[in-house]
């Protein structure tokens, strides 16, 4: 076991993932996390086959299943007719393709299984209410200040601090993320509180003006995911209470009573700013690096965030494995692998939260391609669901 500690900012997912991968390329890893506890709040995620072969890697897909469901198929309806225009099946011939399952499953899930395999691994330490403040690098040590005035020393480090992460802008300084003006109220609800259940196995999104809904079932089918968004009409016009339950509702007003009428299941004492960032080249400074979120924010419309934060942590361990002591060289030879990935997830995010959100002649473009789409092939995601390829072709 190489006997010098890599320090991970940050015990999110991605966090955890690279961990578990450094520790089974024989690394030592110290896990520095901000908040009191280590843990995620309790929404839905969903999981393609390109990350599900990475959790297998990691060793913890098994362990996850119970918790898992497989839906039966993606459903691309129309928010304002409820007319379905694509179902994508998720059977014999998806997994003939892609090697692995679609799944969704709970956040808590997904964090606890990869946070129990962290501790079963002696290479790793989880630290809690250790939130990173600031580094400073020598030619061969990184030595990170938390806020509570700890100090560590480490070979390496990895920010794995999220979306507002200090590391990145100690590494790439390009100040806050950018606002999309989009907003998301989400709610977990007993299964059997769900009226509609025409479409209960699958995982449905209902696109409209400035609007969309997801929904499917998680936890073995026993509770429902409901994600209502808006792309916020007030935040573009600069008023004052954009994305206020309000405005959710007036939006929500256009749509056909059976979309509408999901709104029931989704809390609104809360709801998520979505962010993201343009892009960069630059996520490496000597023996330190940036994953996940830190390095490449991205909207939530090919739900991929987590998903390329666990493919980064895989690509990063390899990478460390082949480099020896040389966590420049690895972390380079990292980025160059994962930047041009990421940043297609990013911009396609972009492009399918307009494609969700369209209205007047562009939707009934959009319906148009939508319906004729082959139910067999998921085109948009192909690239995405083949996984990684080798030296980061596309
Ligand atoms: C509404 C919504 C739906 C989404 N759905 C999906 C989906 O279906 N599939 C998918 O793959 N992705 C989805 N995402 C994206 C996904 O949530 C993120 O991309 C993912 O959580 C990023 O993981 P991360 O570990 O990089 O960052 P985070 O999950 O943000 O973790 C960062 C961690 O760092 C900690 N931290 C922060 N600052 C510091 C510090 N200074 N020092 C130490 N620790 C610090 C935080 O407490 C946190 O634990 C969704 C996002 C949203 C908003």
């Amino acid at each position: 076991m190489n006997t010098r500690e890599i320090l991970v900012a940050g015990g999110g997912i991605g966090g955890l993932a690279v961990a578990l991968a450094l520790a089974q390329k024989g690394r030592r890893v110290r896990v520095l996390e901000k908040a009191a506890e280590f843990g995620e709040i309790g929404y839905g995620i969903q999981m393609g086959p390109n990350v599900a072969s990475m959790l297998d890697r990691l060793g913890v897909l098994k362990a996850l299943e119970p918790t898992s469901v497989f839906p039966q198929a993606l459903i691309f309806a129309d928010a304002l007719t409820n007319e379905e225009l694509t179902r994508i099946a998720l059977g014999k011939r998806f997994l003939e393709r892609y090697r692995y399952r679609y799944f969704v499953i709970h956040r808590r899930d997904l964090h606890g299984g990869l946070l129990d395999a962290c501790r079963q691994r002696g290479e790793i330490v989880l630290e809690s209410s250790r939130g990173l403040k600031s580094f400073t690098q020598e030619s061969d040590t990184v030595t990170v200040v938390c806020e509570n005035g700890s100090v560590y020393e480490g070979a390496a480090l990895v920010g794995a601090d999220g979306l507002w992460s200090p590391t990145r802008q100690a590494v790439v300084g390009d100040g806050a993320p950018r606002m999309a003006g989009h907003y998301v109220y989400r709610g977990v609800v007993p299964d059997e509180q769900v009226v509609d259940r025409s479409r209960i196995d699958t995982m449905t999104i209902w696109g409209g003006p400035d609007l969309h809904m997801v929904q499917y079932r998680l936890r073995g089918g026993t509770v429902m995911n409901n994600v209502a968004t808006i792309a916020s009409r007030r935040f573009r016009r600069g008023e004052k209470d954009a994305g206020a339950p309000d405005e959710l509702e007036e939006l929500f007003a256009q749509t056909h009573p059976g979309v509408r009428d999901n709104l029931r299941y989704v809390s609104r004492e809360r709801n998520w700013v979505l962010h993201d960032r343009d892009p960069v080249t630059n996520w490496t400074l000597g023996r330190v690096t940036l994953l996940g979120d830190a390095a490449h924010p991205t909207l939530q419309y090919l739900a991929q965030g987590a998903q390329m934060a666990i493919e980064d942590g895989v690509v990063l361990a390899e990478k460390v494995a082949a480099a020896g002591e040389d966590y420049n060289r690895a972390f380079l030879a990292y980025q160059r692998e994962r930047m041009n990935r990421s940043a297609r997830v990013v911009l396609s995010s972009r492009f399918f939260g307009e494609w969700f959100h369209v209205g007047g002649g562009a939707r009934e473009l959009r319906n148009e391609l939508a319906r004729g789409r082959d139910p067999e092939n998921p085109w948009e995601a192909d690239w995405l669901y083949r996984g990684i390829q080798p030296d980061g072709r596309l």
